[in-house]
């Protein structure tokens, strides 16, 4: 079969998942009904009795051993992942190691940010203690994009487990054979453990449609914003909370006082790198007006070496989804016809399943290569007069993912004043790296945080215990034999507690 010609996913019951640079079938898969997705969760919901009622310290060795197991198969699986996403070898392994990170960090961290805390009663029910435990949810259900079949899941999965959930996962159905080999590499770590604790299922939209379905404590979606609403309004029928991982159209600032060289390096390949197909790609840069032809000259500069393939010496792969070549194609003549100029490739730079990298010049900012995300290895270039306008152009999205700033001086203020989840401020997606920091979109981005901390609270829930320690005499004041008097020395108390603000 011609590179050109990928067979479109098989929809019946079986998946077959090809390779997208050959066309070669990779591996098939059962897929997964209604009744096997259900019965997927029972088992999970079984195994979460035994893994929720560990410690923290043994769920971290558990989760440790994974790592290990990760690691020690870290060139199978690094293989695996280019042959079934296309993204080179070492941009695989690079994954693994990001993922790694965090399913360490999540085992580490669990037991500082979700063991039981005291805070302070008040003054009024000081006879009490006051308890604030975050309990798991039980049973999360993980559905998962293609473009990072490992790094994306693993931020709501790694931190789920470490949060004492068991996790059913559903992963792409361009990326399966990628999500079932994770899966099972916990099993393979934990032979010790019971059945359930990460399970994949396989499947299409159907199958992830079903598992938001199948009474799952929580979803946990990282994919497309049109899907993320089908989710949530799938989930709304039986109240099952919802985290939202979904596009974005990231933009990028470049500021005069900028080092020039080290914007267009970190924005070429943050623009560029998987050809594109990250959610926090930089699709959209806003120069000021005394530094774009020098920021132009040297993005060219950068790209002109930049190569998809799928050698070890590409530099980017092949469009996973072969559907999406033509958005990009789409986007770039729109973006022509709307008054922008190409000042690297064009739309000839599209010959499927490779686009060469294309930088666009001035485009209307009404155009769907402005608006819309690509997903491709496109990126918009206009000029603005001032920082004001940038920020009011990147603001001016509906998406509000990630965002990056060049500025020597100001770049962090000029971040604060970004409607996004997360900047990097002199560098591009250094946010995703550092697996303390929360990430997360606003508007069409979705909602929710995977990461840090708040990524460990988004799999738990919050049960407050306050527990009388002795009664006061003459204090019961949620009592129908409350006196009088009690009420008296209560209006006297919070008087001389609080009367004085004004
Ligand atoms: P997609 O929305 O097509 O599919 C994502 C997943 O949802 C797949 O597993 C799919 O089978 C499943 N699905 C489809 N229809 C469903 C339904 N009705 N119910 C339940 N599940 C369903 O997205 P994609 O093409 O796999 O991924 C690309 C998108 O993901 C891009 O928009 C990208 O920006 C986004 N993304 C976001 C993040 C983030 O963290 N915000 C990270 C990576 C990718």
């Amino acid at each position: 079969m011609s590179p050109n010609m990928i067979a479109p996913v098989d929809q019946s019951t079986i998946l077959t998942s090809h390779n997208p640079a050959t066309g070669d079938v990779i591996a098939t898969h059962t897929i997964h009904d209604a009744a096997a997705v259900r019965a997927t969760v029972e088992t999970a919901r079984k195994a979460a009795q035994t893994w929720g009622a560990l410690s923290f310290a043994e769920r971290k060795k558990h989760l440790l051993r994974w790592v290990s197991h990760l690691l020690a198969h870290s060139g199978e699986l690094s293989e695996l992942i280019h042959r079934e996403n296309g993204k080179p070898v070492d941009d695989a392994y690079l994954e693994v190691v990001l993922a790694v990170e965090h399913i360490v960090w999540a085992a580490k961290q669990a037991g500082k940010h979700l063991s039981p805390r005291s805070v302070f009663p008040g003054p009024l029910m000081a006879n009490f203690s006051a308890t604030v435990e975050e309990r798991p949810l039980g049973v999360v259900g993980v559905i998962g994009p293609w473009n990072y079949p490992i790094y994306t899941p693993t931020g709501s999965i790694g931190y789920a487990l470490a949060a004492g959930n068991t996790v059913v996962f559903k992963p792409s159905e361009y990326t399966t054979t990628v999500g079932n080999w994770y899966a099972n590499s916990f099993v393979l770590a934990n032979p010790d453990l019971p059945k359930g604790v990460l399970t994949s299922v396989n499947g299409c939209g159907e199958t992830g449609a079903a598992l938001v379905d199948s009474g799952v404590d929580k979803i946990a979606f990282t994919g497309s914003t049109a899907t993320g609403k089908r989710i949530m309004a799938a989930a709304a029928m039986s109240l099952t909370p919802v985290l939202l991982e979904c596009g974005g159209k990231d933009a990028a600032i470049v500021a005069a006082d900028a080092d020039i060289k080290a914007a267009a390096d970190a924005i070429a390949f943050g623009a560029m790198a998987n050809s594109g197909q990250t959610c926090v790609a930089v699709e959209r840069v806003y120069v000021e007006k005394a530094v774009r032809d020098e920021f132009v000259a040297e993005i060219r500069k950068v790209l002109a070496t930049v190569k998809p393939g799928s050698g070890a010496d590409a530099s980017y792969g092949p469009m996973t989804m072969p559907a999406q070549v033509e958005v990009v194609r789409n986007h770039i003549l729109d973006a022509l016809n709307n008054g922008g100029t190409a000042v690297v490739g064009g739309v000839d730079s599209v010959r499927a399943p490779f686009i060469d990298p294309v930088v666009l010049l001035d485009t209307d900012e009404n155009s769907a290569a402005v608006q819309e995300e690509t997903f491709g290895p496109t990126l918009t270039i206009r000029t603005v007069d001032s920082i004001d306008e940038a920020v009011a152009l990147v603001n001016a999205s509906k998406y509000g993912l990630a965002s990056t700033v060049f500025s020597r001086k100001h770049g962090t203020d000029i971040a604060r004043r970004l409607r996004a989840g997360a900047t990097s401020v002199n560098s591009a997606c250094a946010f995703a790296a550092i697996s303390s920091l929360p990430f997360g979109g606003v508007g069409q981005s979705g909602f929710g945080r995977i990461h840090g901390e708040p990524g460990l609270r988004e799999f738990t829930r919050t049960h407050s215990i306050a527990a009388q320690r002795f009664p006061i005499p003459g204090m019961a004041l949620l009592s129908f034999s409350r006196s009088g008097t009690t009420m008296k020395i209560v209006k006297m108390a919070i008087g001389l507690m609080h009367g004085h603000y004004r």
